[in-house]
């Protein structure tokens, strides 16, 4: 049985799908949590839908691409609950088109947020867990675009396939220092992210042995397992929850 009792975490991107599915499991494990996002409506509904289901999740709106933001929220919360234990760097975006067609804003938008953002939270709570002599567990959101491509997703894969090799670069720096880094790759997830897409949902389902569409609770045990003390001898690991879609 995993237990967070007494430990505290950081979830970016925690006020929908994979990451306020993610909090509830923490919370539910015994964990404090504060989730982030850009939205601060989304994160006044986040922090109320937890409340409703009995837990406190507090909800810090920030911009995970920017550098300040993101060292200020390692502060933050250390301030206020006197620890970090774990981070599930889990914010992203998914605005896509054929690299012939893909402006270049929109290209520089998802690096940004799924590649630099996720970077930019790395590095800061490396900084403070070396600082302090600690270790820690990271674990980064990537995908099943980071094992293969995926029809007019070229940014998206990039992006991806950015921090399945990050993630492995990192557990291999910061294994000697007590300090876990490792991805969560999901196949197609029924989150907002699919939302309002051109996306044909059932031909999704149907690309999954499983024969469906994952949950966002599905991810959630994946990213729990790998961030707790029952996965201590696993770093730089890229977890694929795909229903079967790469094997
Ligand atoms: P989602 O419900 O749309 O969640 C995305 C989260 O990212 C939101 O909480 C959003 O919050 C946050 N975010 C986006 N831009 C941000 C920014 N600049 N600063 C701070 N937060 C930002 O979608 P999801 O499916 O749960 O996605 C979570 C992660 O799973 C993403 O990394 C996604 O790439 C990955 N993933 C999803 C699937 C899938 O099929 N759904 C598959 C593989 C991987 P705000 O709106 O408040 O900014």
């Amino acid at each position: 049985m995993i237990s967070f009792s007494g430990k505290v975490g950081i979830i970016t991107g925690g006020n929908s799908g994979i990451g306020l599915a993610s909090a509830e499991k923490f919370l539910s494990l015994g964990a404090s949590v504060v989730i982030t996002g850009s939205n601060l409506a989304r994160g006044q509904n986040a922090e109320k839908y937890l409340k409703e289901k009995g837990f406190s999740g507090e909800f810090v709106q920030m911009d995970v691409t920017n550098e300040k933001e993101n060292e200020q929220l390692i502060d933050y919360v250390v301030n206020k609950y006197g620890r970090i234990d774990f981070v599930f760097a889990n914010a992203g975006v998914l605005t896509d088109n054929l690299a012939d067609k893909l402006e270049y804003e929109k290209w520089k938008d998802v690096l940004d947020v799924n590649l630099n953002g996720l970077f930019l939270i790395n590095r800061a709570i490396i900084q403070y867990w070396l600082k302090n002599h600690l270790s820690g567990a990271i674990v980064n959101c990537s995908s099943i675009c980071s094992f293969v491509g995926q029809h007019e997703f070229p940014a998206y894969c990039a992006s991806k396939g950015g921090v399945k090799l990050l993630t492995q670069t990192l557990a291999i720096d910061y294994a000697n220092k007590g300090i876990r880094v490792n991805a969560v790759c999901p196949g197609y997830i029924d989150t907002p992210l699919l939302d309002g897409r051109e996306l044909d949902k059932q031909k999704l389902a149907a690309l999954h042995p499983i024969g469906r569409l994952g949950t966002p609770e599905e991810v959630a045990s994946v990213v729990a397992f790998l961030a707790s003390d029952a996965a201590s001898f696993v770093t730089g690991a890229s977890y694929l929850v795909d229903g079967g879609f790469t094997a």
